[in-house]
């Protein structure tokens, strides 16, 4: 991760499931300061845009440098630019990273990066949704939470993946537990009957009817079966 705020690292990644794959090792974070990369003894990494209009641009002289020395730690691994120009990350994005051998984020700050960076590294452009946020920083780590959950080991129940939502190209199904009847409500019938087939059928149906109220642009895609 390229950032100038290191010390956000590995934050929330560090509890929960993603801080006990971290601590056994599944996977591993190296948060690089940009401005190690900075010009002149400030430091500098930013500079007002060419051209002129508000606010400051990461310059490319700084992020060569930091970009280079992340692919020399990891020669093999995507070079990613959070931004919210980019595509939206999909699931399918995450299971295509986590298959992978890791991934380089660079996190923007200010109005984002000089564009000559993005076009000499190639840098793919990843968006986390359609809203502007301060800086990549949450962003990359949104990217890195998807994809840690997919990793070998990390979630118990490897079951509890494949019917989650995104992964058949619907969104999932209602789940209920413990009491059976809570504030006069009472838990679907089909769920207590031990049918699993009537079940299955009962989740499919939910599935695709939520599927259809709320996302049905996700039934037009045509999602490639996992093999
Ligand atoms: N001027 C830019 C926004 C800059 S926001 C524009 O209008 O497109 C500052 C930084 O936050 C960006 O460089 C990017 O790294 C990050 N960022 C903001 N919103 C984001 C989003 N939706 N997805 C991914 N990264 C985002």
């Amino acid at each position: 991760m390229l950032t100038l705020f290191p010390e956000m690292f590995p934050g929330p990644l560090g509890t929960s499931l993603a801080g006990q794959a971290l601590d056994a090792g599944i996977w591993s974070l190296n948060a690089i300061q940009i401005r190690d990369f900075g010009i002149g003894k400030h430091r500098q990494v930013d500079d007002s845009p060419t051209g002129g209009g508000a606010g400051m641009v990461l310059r490319a002289d700084v992020l060569g440098p930091a970009l280079d020395h992340a692919k020399s730690l990891n020669p093999g691994a995507p070079l990613v630019y959070m931004t919210p120009r980019g595509k939206r990350l999909t699931q399918q994005m995450s299971h295509t990273f986590a298959e992978g051998p890791g991934v380089t984020i660079l996190a923007g700050r200010f109005e984002g990066i000089d564009e000559r960076v993005i076009a000499h590294y190639g840098l793919s452009e990843i968006s986390i949704g359609d809203y502007v946020l301060s800086g990549g920083e949450l962003a990359g780590m949104v990217l890195l939470d998807s994809v840690i959950r997919l990793l070998p080991g990390v979630i118990g129940d490897a079951e509890s993946l494949t019917h989650e939502s995104f992964e058949q190209g619907l969104l999932e199904y209602p789940h209920y537990t413990k009491p059976r009847e809570w504030q006069g409500h009472a838990t679907p019938d089909v769920l207590l009957s031990g049918d699993h087939k009537k079940i299955a059928a009962w989740r499919q149906a939910q599935s695709e009817h939520i599927t259809a109220a709320r996302r049905p642009d996700l039934l037009a895609v045509k999602v490639p079966k996992k093999p």
